[in-house]
Protein backbone atom coordinates (compact mmCIF):
# COMPACT_ATOMS: atom_id res chain seq x y z
CA UNK A 1 0.00 0.00 0.00
CA UNK A 2 1.13 3.19 -0.80
CA UNK A 3 1.66 6.33 1.71
CA UNK A 4 2.30 9.93 1.48
CA UNK A 5 4.19 12.08 4.38
CA UNK A 6 3.90 15.47 4.60
CA UNK A 7 6.19 18.55 6.37
CA UNK A 8 3.61 20.35 7.99
CA UNK A 9 5.93 22.39 10.08
CA UNK A 10 10.03 22.18 9.01
CA UNK A 11 11.53 24.37 10.88
CA UNK A 12 13.69 23.95 13.83
CA UNK A 13 12.93 25.86 17.36
CA UNK A 14 9.86 27.50 18.83
CA UNK A 15 10.04 31.12 17.38
CA UNK A 16 8.25 32.38 14.92
CA UNK A 17 9.30 35.07 12.23
CA UNK A 18 6.65 37.16 9.47
CA UNK A 19 6.06 34.87 6.90
CA UNK A 20 8.42 32.26 7.89
CA UNK A 21 8.27 28.45 8.62
CA UNK A 22 6.02 26.51 11.79
CA UNK A 23 8.22 24.40 14.08
CA UNK A 24 7.79 20.79 13.28
CA UNK A 25 5.01 18.35 12.76
CA UNK A 26 4.61 15.75 10.35
CA UNK A 27 1.88 13.55 8.50
CA UNK A 28 2.61 10.33 7.97
CA UNK A 29 -0.10 8.21 5.78
CA UNK A 30 0.87 4.50 6.03
CA UNK A 31 -0.77 1.44 5.98
CA UNK A 32 -4.22 2.87 5.42
CA UNK A 33 -3.49 4.65 9.10
CA UNK A 34 -3.06 8.41 9.81
CA UNK A 35 -0.03 9.25 11.95
CA UNK A 36 1.39 12.20 14.05
CA UNK A 37 4.95 12.77 14.53
CA UNK A 38 5.67 15.86 16.91
CA UNK A 39 2.70 18.37 17.31
CA UNK A 40 4.61 21.96 17.20
CA UNK A 41 3.28 25.37 16.54
CA UNK A 42 1.12 24.79 13.97
CA UNK A 43 0.48 21.52 13.66
CA UNK A 44 -3.59 21.38 13.45
CA UNK A 45 -3.21 24.43 10.71
CA UNK A 46 -1.13 22.29 9.01
CA UNK A 47 -3.23 19.07 9.23
CA UNK A 48 -6.31 20.75 7.51
CA UNK A 49 -4.59 22.89 5.31
CA UNK A 50 -3.09 19.07 4.19
CA UNK A 51 -7.08 17.74 3.76
CA UNK A 52 -6.63 15.35 6.80
CA UNK A 53 -9.65 15.54 8.63
CA UNK A 54 -8.97 15.83 12.59
CA UNK A 55 -11.86 13.57 12.90
CA UNK A 56 -9.83 10.54 12.23
CA UNK A 57 -7.38 11.80 14.10
CA UNK A 58 -5.48 8.37 15.16
CA UNK A 59 -1.96 7.96 16.63
CA UNK A 60 0.22 10.52 17.33
CA UNK A 61 3.83 10.65 18.55
CA UNK A 62 6.01 12.43 20.40
CA UNK A 63 10.17 12.62 20.16
CA UNK A 64 10.76 14.39 23.09
CA UNK A 65 9.17 16.97 25.04
CA UNK A 66 11.29 20.41 23.62
CA UNK A 67 8.36 22.84 22.86
CA UNK A 68 8.64 23.03 19.29
CA UNK A 69 7.95 18.99 19.17
CA UNK A 70 4.96 19.35 21.73
CA UNK A 71 3.55 23.03 22.65
CA UNK A 72 0.24 21.82 20.09
CA UNK A 73 -0.64 18.80 21.00
CA UNK A 74 -2.98 19.52 23.28
CA UNK A 75 -4.34 21.85 21.25
CA UNK A 76 -4.28 19.83 18.15
CA UNK A 77 -6.47 16.81 20.01
CA UNK A 78 -8.95 19.71 21.54
CA UNK A 79 -9.42 21.11 18.30
CA UNK A 80 -10.37 17.52 16.79
CA UNK A 81 -12.50 16.70 19.78
CA UNK A 82 -14.86 19.72 19.25
CA UNK A 83 -14.63 19.35 14.93
CA UNK A 84 -16.57 16.03 16.10
CA UNK A 85 -13.98 13.61 16.80
CA UNK A 86 -15.88 10.65 18.40
CA UNK A 87 -12.85 7.74 18.23
CA UNK A 88 -10.35 7.02 20.38
CA UNK A 89 -6.65 8.53 20.39
CA UNK A 90 -3.52 7.46 20.97
CA UNK A 91 -0.62 9.49 22.32
CA UNK A 92 2.75 7.65 22.11
CA UNK A 93 5.79 9.93 24.21
CA UNK A 94 8.58 9.70 26.73
CA UNK A 95 7.87 10.20 29.98
CA UNK A 96 6.01 13.24 30.84
CA UNK A 97 3.71 13.40 28.17
CA UNK A 98 1.00 11.76 30.51
CA UNK A 99 2.07 14.63 32.86
CA UNK A 100 1.44 17.03 30.15
CA UNK A 101 -1.97 15.62 28.80
CA UNK A 102 -3.23 15.39 32.42
CA UNK A 103 -2.12 19.13 32.96
CA UNK A 104 -3.75 20.24 29.47
CA UNK A 105 -6.82 18.63 30.51
CA UNK A 106 -6.96 20.44 34.10
CA UNK A 107 -6.16 23.91 32.32
CA UNK A 108 -8.90 23.09 30.09
CA UNK A 109 -11.37 21.76 32.61
CA UNK A 110 -13.83 24.72 32.16
CA UNK A 111 -14.38 24.23 27.85
CA UNK A 112 -14.29 20.27 28.87
CA UNK A 113 -17.17 20.65 31.12
CA UNK A 114 -18.87 22.94 29.72
CA UNK A 115 -18.66 20.98 26.13
CA UNK A 116 -19.91 17.96 27.61
CA UNK A 117 -22.86 18.86 29.02
CA UNK A 118 -23.94 21.94 26.71
CA UNK A 119 -23.01 20.07 23.35
CA UNK A 120 -23.63 16.60 24.30
CA UNK A 121 -19.55 15.58 23.36
CA UNK A 122 -17.74 12.32 24.59
CA UNK A 123 -15.18 12.89 27.69
CA UNK A 124 -11.99 13.64 25.82
CA UNK A 125 -10.16 12.57 29.02
CA UNK A 126 -11.54 9.04 28.20
CA UNK A 127 -10.84 9.69 24.40
CA UNK A 128 -7.48 9.79 24.80
CA UNK A 129 -4.80 7.34 26.03
CA UNK A 130 -1.21 7.99 26.52
CA UNK A 131 1.27 5.25 26.22
CA UNK A 132 4.96 6.55 27.65
CA UNK A 133 7.49 4.06 25.49
CA UNK A 134 11.53 3.68 26.27
CA UNK A 135 13.95 2.56 23.06
CA UNK A 136 12.60 -0.73 21.52
CA UNK A 137 9.75 -1.80 19.65
CA UNK A 138 6.78 0.61 20.67
CA UNK A 139 3.66 -0.60 18.36
CA UNK A 140 3.02 -3.68 16.63
CA UNK A 141 -0.69 -3.37 15.46
CA UNK A 142 -2.95 -4.57 11.89
CA UNK A 143 1.55 -5.10 10.24
CA UNK A 144 2.51 -1.49 11.25
CA UNK A 145 5.68 -1.48 13.56
CA UNK A 146 6.97 1.42 15.22
CA UNK A 147 10.78 1.50 17.13
CA UNK A 148 11.93 3.53 18.93
CA UNK A 149 15.99 4.33 19.48
CA UNK A 150 17.61 6.75 21.91
CA UNK A 151 19.15 9.44 20.29
CA UNK A 152 21.85 12.04 21.22
CA UNK A 153 20.19 15.68 22.24
CA UNK A 154 21.34 16.76 25.33
CA UNK A 155 20.54 17.82 28.02
CA UNK A 156 17.22 15.75 27.34
CA UNK A 157 17.93 11.97 27.55
CA UNK A 158 14.36 10.84 26.45
CA UNK A 159 14.57 11.70 22.78
CA UNK A 160 14.30 8.80 20.58
CA UNK A 161 14.45 8.84 16.60
CA UNK A 162 11.10 6.52 15.56
CA UNK A 163 10.96 4.06 12.78
CA UNK A 164 7.45 3.15 11.31
CA UNK A 165 6.59 -0.42 8.92
CA UNK A 166 4.19 -1.49 7.16
CA UNK A 167 3.90 -3.69 4.47
CA UNK A 168 7.75 -3.66 3.47
CA UNK A 169 8.15 0.26 3.25
CA UNK A 170 9.83 2.18 6.17
CA UNK A 171 10.39 5.87 7.40
CA UNK A 172 12.53 6.78 9.56
CA UNK A 173 12.53 10.22 11.81
CA UNK A 174 15.85 11.40 13.82
CA UNK A 175 14.13 13.37 15.87
CA UNK A 176 16.59 16.09 17.87
CA UNK A 177 20.08 14.42 17.54
CA UNK A 178 23.30 15.35 17.71
CA UNK A 179 25.54 13.27 14.37
CA UNK A 180 24.64 9.55 16.07
CA UNK A 181 26.22 6.87 14.04
CA UNK A 182 23.71 4.32 15.58
CA UNK A 183 21.12 5.90 13.84
CA UNK A 184 22.55 4.30 10.55
CA UNK A 185 22.08 0.97 11.38
CA UNK A 186 18.36 1.85 12.91
CA UNK A 187 17.58 3.43 9.74
CA UNK A 188 18.97 0.60 7.63
CA UNK A 189 17.58 0.59 4.03
CA UNK A 190 14.75 2.85 4.69
CA UNK A 191 12.94 4.16 1.92
CA UNK A 192 12.44 7.28 3.84
CA UNK A 193 15.41 9.01 5.89
CA UNK A 194 13.93 12.25 7.81
CA UNK A 195 16.74 13.73 9.78
CA UNK A 196 17.00 16.95 11.34
CA UNK A 197 19.70 19.10 9.69
CA UNK A 198 21.77 22.45 10.37
CA UNK A 199 23.74 24.81 8.09
CA UNK A 200 26.77 25.94 9.81
CA UNK A 201 27.12 28.77 7.56
CA UNK A 202 23.54 29.86 9.19
CA UNK A 203 24.02 29.05 12.50
CA UNK A 204 26.94 31.43 12.47
CA UNK A 205 24.84 34.20 11.28
CA UNK A 206 22.05 33.60 13.72
CA UNK A 207 24.32 33.25 16.75
CA UNK A 208 25.89 36.28 15.56
CA UNK A 209 22.53 38.06 15.86
CA UNK A 210 21.03 36.23 18.73
CA UNK A 211 21.80 37.87 22.30
CA UNK A 212 22.75 35.17 24.14
CA UNK A 213 24.87 33.73 20.91
CA UNK A 214 27.72 32.13 22.99
CA UNK A 215 25.58 29.36 24.53
CA UNK A 216 23.12 29.23 21.78
CA UNK A 217 26.18 28.24 19.65
CA UNK A 218 27.50 25.80 22.27
CA UNK A 219 23.81 24.15 22.16
CA UNK A 220 23.20 23.94 18.63
CA UNK A 221 26.53 22.07 18.57
CA UNK A 222 26.69 20.03 20.83
CA UNK A 223 22.61 19.04 20.37
CA UNK A 224 21.91 18.89 16.26
CA UNK A 225 23.86 17.51 13.17
CA UNK A 226 25.20 19.21 10.01
CA UNK A 227 22.88 18.67 7.25
CA UNK A 228 26.43 16.99 6.10
CA UNK A 229 26.36 14.77 9.18
CA UNK A 230 22.49 13.79 7.85
CA UNK A 231 23.97 12.94 4.46
CA UNK A 232 26.24 10.42 6.15
CA UNK A 233 23.71 8.90 8.41
CA UNK A 234 21.73 8.10 4.99
CA UNK A 235 24.92 7.01 3.29
CA UNK A 236 25.74 4.79 5.62
CA UNK A 237 22.15 3.54 6.16
CA UNK A 238 21.19 3.42 2.37
CA UNK A 239 18.02 4.62 2.85
CA UNK A 240 16.17 5.48 -0.52
CA UNK A 241 15.56 8.89 -0.10
CA UNK A 242 16.71 11.35 2.64
CA UNK A 243 14.47 14.90 3.52
CA UNK A 244 16.20 17.34 6.09
CA UNK A 245 14.04 19.06 7.96
CA UNK A 246 13.91 20.90 11.72
CA UNK A 247 16.07 23.27 9.54
CA UNK A 248 18.25 25.96 11.53
CA UNK A 249 17.98 27.80 10.45
CA UNK A 250 14.97 27.97 8.39
CA UNK A 251 14.25 31.79 8.28
CA UNK A 252 17.04 33.23 6.87
CA UNK A 253 16.44 35.34 3.78
CA UNK A 254 20.70 34.72 2.67
CA UNK A 255 19.94 31.40 3.30
CA UNK A 256 18.29 29.09 0.24
CA UNK A 257 17.72 25.32 -1.02
CA UNK A 258 20.68 25.51 -2.91
CA UNK A 259 22.77 26.22 -0.17
CA UNK A 260 21.27 22.93 1.92
CA UNK A 261 22.00 20.89 -1.39
CA UNK A 262 25.39 22.50 -1.19
CA UNK A 263 26.05 21.23 2.55
CA UNK A 264 24.46 17.74 2.13
CA UNK A 265 25.71 16.83 -1.59
CA UNK A 266 29.49 16.70 0.15
CA UNK A 267 28.39 13.64 1.96
CA UNK A 268 24.86 12.18 -0.25
CA UNK A 269 24.45 11.72 -3.60
CA UNK A 270 21.08 10.23 -3.51
CA UNK A 271 17.15 11.18 -3.94
CA UNK A 272 16.88 14.30 -1.44
CA UNK A 273 14.40 16.49 -0.61
CA UNK A 274 14.47 19.66 1.64
CA UNK A 275 11.18 20.34 3.74
CA UNK A 276 8.82 23.36 3.14
CA UNK A 277 6.07 23.77 4.88
CA UNK A 278 3.21 21.57 3.62
CA UNK A 279 5.30 19.16 1.20
CA UNK A 280 4.19 16.55 0.11
CA UNK A 281 6.69 13.38 -0.47
CA UNK A 282 5.42 10.02 -2.03
CA UNK A 283 5.89 7.00 -0.75
CA UNK A 284 4.92 4.82 -3.45
CA UNK A 285 8.22 4.17 -4.71
CA UNK A 286 7.09 4.95 -7.93
CA UNK A 287 6.83 8.15 -9.46
CA UNK A 288 6.91 11.49 -7.39
CA UNK A 289 3.59 12.47 -5.79
CA UNK A 290 2.52 16.06 -7.06
CA UNK A 291 4.44 18.52 -5.36
CA UNK A 292 7.38 16.70 -4.86
CA UNK A 293 10.28 18.53 -4.64
CA UNK A 294 13.58 16.24 -5.98
CA UNK A 295 17.02 17.39 -5.84
ZN1 LIG B 1 13.52 20.74 18.06
ZN1 LIG C 1 14.86 19.27 20.83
Amino acid sequence: MSGRLVLLGSKGGPALRPGGPWPTSTLLELGGRTIVVDCGLGVTRGLVDAGSSLKTLDLIFITHLHSDHVLELGPLIHTAWTAGLASPVRIYGPPGTGHYWQCFCRALEFDIEIRIVDEGRPDIRTLVTVEEFAEGPVLDEHGLTVAALRVDHPPVTDCFALRFEHDGRSVVFSSDTAFFPPLAGFAKEADILVHEAMLESGVERLVARTGNGARLREHLFASHSLAEEAGRIARDANVRRLVLTHLIPADDPAVGEADWIAAVRKTWSGDLTIARDGLVVGLSGAKAASGEETA
